[in-house]
């Protein structure tokens, strides 16, 4: 359900909506600055002359101390804002520049090619930064953006220290740039600084984890933005949901303020109590869950809150390579997700749910189906190819030895799929067993309910898992016939449509009848209002974004159980209502319920 109606309603006249990942939370609206930065800095080439190698060689030497000093005392001024592991992000940039290697490699370059200081230094970098980027560890790769930024700065040290994209904004603003490096960012006047705003980057961007950690609301991946705004559009900036209004009308900005306003005093309550177990105010357990993929820094889920990863999009792997992972680099990456979390946390480790919107560029371009979300999606892709399916099992599986795995099979719509899915399960705990590589043999195994063929027969798939977890985003889409990524059926697209309700409402009470817990892995989950109405239904887990999580935590932990299954029972006497009045019902107790809620009005 969407929480803020004035961000997500639409285009209006000069005002531009974008969508891009919530990097780090909170509201801002300011004046946009544009800072570019995509490549390295201009280098021109030139022969230096045999006579001419040792002063080169000097300029090197020297440009590489005046940049270790600099990067110094960035790591100085960062360590008096920040604690914790963000403050090191230059420890990587400093064992870089004393590596005696890359300084060798730079002068090697001058005094064989007698190539200037600044081609060799962008020729060595390049290489460095291939190599970093062609790794397949998610941190390691963003590294290749480390030495690119060292190398930019050497370079414009060469050049004389000219700062060709220096910031020169005067006035507080919301930097705007294709992609910002950590030593960009950390250079800028914290004072001026009101938000980042790129078109490039991801959770693991070191831009955002200093965003992050010194807490500048930011909202990375928004495609265009950079040629989108020039410097002076106006821009309303939500790290919160991951969305910007560039050049918004006065009722978007109204409403924005207010929200602004208002957040304030919730995040600072939202503090309090955000790392005790997830409950209502009268003790009924609800934990509450991160929903993450592979490049997620898992270490954060703590800090948020988060009582264990409900859903691990295992995809974003395959779209991150481009390919299929081998089975050792799945079993890496599951591994090193559930050794990141606290003992017996679990981690829900979705098998592969590609098509519909998710594809690799190979499979987009060898697989075209006119309907790619009613096509070879998800789990009837995999039992078309058991090759593919048996090696992520098995990957899983591996990982399940060293921690509370559980995995989950996602758009099942069969009870044959889902037998279909155990055998293929049991054929390769039988392989493990016998090769005696270790697994737990107690493995849980859920079933998405995200169709609603599935729903509809929830009672014959309880008997055969462990436990459900409901994908609302499907389950909409497939209830509704209403395609979860078209913008322009985004109004029809109703959590609280009444079939909805009802699939959910007989999912959970399959659930229970076989002693099985159900959650809620979809976007509905984050929704306070949503979340106290399915807690209501009787849904024991709640699984959403982590920067969601203490939002939520908060509101549930406000509202007693038996008001929350009040709610719901009035709600399921609305089935002859229109889902916005159902929504609108739900707001207005669950405010009265829980005040906080105003963060959301
Ligand atoms: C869902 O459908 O609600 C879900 C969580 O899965 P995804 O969004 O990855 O399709
Ligand atoms: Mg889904």
């Amino acid at each position: 359900m969407n929480n803020d109606p004035d961000i997500t309603r639409g285009v209006k006249d000069g005002m531009r909506i974008m969508t891009g990942l919530a990097a780090s939370r909170g509201f801002v609206t300011g004046p946009v600055f544009l800072f570019r930065t995509t490549a390295n800095e201009q280098v021109s080439e030139y022969r230096v002359e045999q006579d001419q190698v040792a002063h080169e060689l000097a300029r090197l030497s020297d440009a590489f101390a005046l940049t270790r000093t600099q990067i110094r005392s960035l790591a100085l001024e960062l360590g008096k804002r920040i604690s914790g592991d963000e403050a090191t992000i230059f420890d990587g940039h400093l064992m870089m520049l004393d590596d005696p290697a890359f300084l060798g490699s730079c002068k090697e370059k001058v005094s064989k090619n007698r190539v200037n200081a600044e081609v060799a230094v962008n020729v060595v970098s390049e290489k460095y930064s291939s190599i970093f980027a062609a790794m397949d560890d998610a941190y390691l790769k963003e590294r290749a953006k480390d030495v690119n930024d060292i190398a930019k700065r050497i370079i414009r040290n060469l050049l004389g220290g000219a700062d060709a994209h220096a910031f020169r904004a005067e006035r507080p603003c919301i930097v705007v740039a294709d992609e910002l490096t950590p030593s960009e960012t950390i250079s800028m006047p914290k004072n001026l600084i009101l938000g980042f705003a790129t078109d490039r980057g991801s959770n693991t961007s070191h831009a955002s984890l200093l965003a992050r950690a010194l807490g500048i609301p930011a909202v990375v991946g928004l495609g265009s933005i950079s040629e989108t705004v020039r410097t002076g559009d106006m821009l309303l900036l939500d790290g919160t949901r991951g969305k910007v209004i560039v050049n918004p009308g006065r009722a978007e900005r109204l409403a924005f303020e207010k929200m602004v306003a208002r957040s304030k005093t919730l995040e600072e309550k939202l503090e309090q109590g955000k790392l005790l177990p997830g409950a209502t105010s009268d003790g009924h357990a609800v934990p509450l869950l991160a929903n993450v993929d592979h490049s997620t820094p898992m270490t954060g889920l703590y800090s948020v809150g988060a009582e264990g990863v409900g859903l691990y999009r295992s995809e974003y792997l395959w779209l991150t390579f481009d390919r299929e992972p081998t089975e050792e680099e799945q079993t890496h990456a599951y591994t090193e997700a559930t050794r990141a979390l606290p003992e017996g946390q679990p981690v829900t480790i979705r098998v592969l749910d590609l098509g519909g919107d998710k594809m690799t560029k190979g499979a987009a371009a060898s697989h075209k189906e006119a309907n790619p979300f009613l096509g070879n999606r998800s789990i009837r892709f995999l039992l078309r190819n058991p090759e593919v399916f048996r090696r992520q099992l098995r990957a899983i599986l591996r990982a399940s030895a060293h921690g509370n795995v559980q995995l989950m099979y996602p758009m099942v719509a069969t009870i044959e799929e889902l037998r279909a899915a155990n055998l293929e399960l049991h054929g390769c705990m039988a392989e493990l067993r016998e090769a005696g590589i270790p697994f737990n043999e107690k493995i849980k195994r859920g079933v998405m309910i995200e169709i609603p063929a599935a729903a509809l027969i929830a009672d014959a798939l309880a008997k055969e898992s462990d436990f459900f977890s409901i994908g609302t985003n499907d389950l909409i889409q497939y209830t509704l016939a209403v395609d979860r990524v078209n913008e322009t059926v985004a109004r029809l697209y109703q959590p609280t449509h009444p079939s909805v309700l009802l699939l959910i409402d007989m999912t959970v009470k399959a659930a229970h009848a076989h002693a099985l817990p159900v959650s809620v892995c979809g976007e509905t989950a984050a929704d306070p209002v949503m979340a106290v109405l399915l807690v209501g239904m009787g849904v024991d887990e709640l699984s959403m974004s982590p920067n969601l999580i203490p939002l939520v935590k908060k509101i549930v932990g406000q509202v007693a159980f038996s008001d929350a299954r009040n709610l719901a029972d009035t709600v399921r006497c609305m089935l002859g209502a229109p889902a916005d009045k159902v929504y609108t019902y739900c707001r207005k107790q669950v405010m009265k319920l829980a005040p906080e809620l105003l963060y959301l009005q």
